[in-house]
């Protein structure tokens, strides 16, 4: 930690958008938008190509100027800044981490760290060297960006955004071109970074990476549509709703809200309310279809489930039909999808649970013939 960024004023947001409208010409990219980031959240902003998402970020980053509204910063207006002033406050406030990684393609992974201090203050080396280590890259601290892979080259520019100790992190889409390991990976150092109290917020299209922030909002149209802030225990209802949803077209059985008895916190039509604002599934004459998002969440649950079902009819022999159940459905939150993976494998990749439901198969599993 730097000193000159220990000084923070309680209840002061770390963004606070006032009214904030964006015109390209005649095109309208945001349109009278308000939003406070509170210091220290973490917030996920989801919404279609063309929604007003990057335009948003390019405001809260300081990357350019509204066309009316204010734009606070770290409790300064910069909506007025010149962008010679902007650079400057972004340097000191901002770390960002882009899709693409953006990486000087011509300087070694330590080099590019050095570049970020020296636009800061001052280039030193044993820090940045540092920096790499905390991402688990000091190995590869002397390798161009080409000679490293996709999530190499993230974690690198991950570590570039701390370099400096911003107040704030904006990401942009930052798991967007990463396989499943590196994309924990990635969140992994987001959410140690957030717990280290940044102000993280961060783009995204995908709802599993979204449902790490404390908040999502959704924008459509250069508006926010939807804002929500979901417990675990909401989770856990969307969830079910999920599996039940499942089972319900396993059985050929119609899906609608009055097939969904499900006791939760929020009512179902909340949840499935909720559900549909996060893509997983739409509703059209009180039927339910899962869309692709949901699909798969669903997919991933059962699979999960019917795993640890045989998991434990086999290794523990529990034949008791209730009590497989209670502790089948207590053992398999814990399980992250690697884990899953080997059970998978460990029971030889089965394609029926103990009851004769078929499991879907993961990306473990060989292709069916
Ligand atoms: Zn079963
Ligand atoms: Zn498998």
């Amino acid at each position: 930690m730097r000193p000159d960024s220990a000084v923070s004023v309680p209840d002061m947001p770390a963004i606070d958008l006032q009214d904030v409208s964006k015109t390209y010409g005649s095109v309208v990219a945001l349109d009278q938008v308000s939003l406070r980031v509170e210091a220290g959240e973490w917030l996920a902003v989801m919404g279609p190509s063309g929604s007003g998402k990057t335009t948003l970020v390019n405001l809260a980053g300081c990357l350019d100027t509204p066309s009316s509204g204010s734009v606070w910063v770290d409790g300064v207006d910069v909506s007025s800044f010149s962008r010679r002033e902007l650079a400057r406050f972004r340097a000191e406030k901002i770390g960002f981490i882009f899709q693409q990684f953006h990486l000087v393609p011509y300087l070694t992974a330590l080099e590019n760290i050095l570049l970020a201090q020296y636009f800061h203050s001052l280039a030193d080396a044993a820090e940045a060297m540092a920096a790499l280590e905390r991402v688990g890259m000091a190995h590869r601290a002397r390798h161009l960006p080409g000679q490293l892979s996709g999530g190499e080259q993230q974690r690198v520019s991950i570590a570039r955004a701390l370099i400096n100790d911003p107040a704030i992190i904006l990401a942009d889409e930052p798991t967007g071109n990463l396989d499943e390991r590196n994309e924990e990976a990635v969140m992994e150092l987001l959410r140690a970074a957030h717990q280290a109290g940044k102000t993280l917020v961060m783009v995204t299209h995908d709802p599993t990476i979204a449902r790490y922030a404390d908040r999502r909002i959704q924008l459509h149209h250069g508006r926010i549509t939807d804002i929500s802030i979901f417990s675990e225990d909401d989770e856990r209802e969307f969830d079910q709703i999920l599996s039940k949803l499942w089972t319900l077209r396993e059985n050929h059985e119609p899906l609608h809200d009055d097939s969904l008895r499900i006791a939760g916190p929020l009512s179902v039509g909340r949840a499935i309310a909720a559900m549909t604002a996060r893509g997983w599934l739409c509703r059209e004459n009180g039927r339910i279809t899962l869309l692709p998002p949901g699909e798969k969440r669903a997919s991933d649950l059962i699979r999960r489930h019917r795993l640890t079902e045989l998991l434990f009819s086999h290794t523990f022999e529990l034949r008791n039909e209730a009590e497989l159940e209670d502790q089948a459905f207590k053992f398999e939150h814990s399980l992250s999808p690697e884990a899953t993976a080997r059970i998978c494998a460990f029971l030889g990749h089965p394609r029926a649970c103990p009851h004769g439901s078929p499991i879907p198969q993961g990306d473990c599993c060989p292709a069916a013939s």
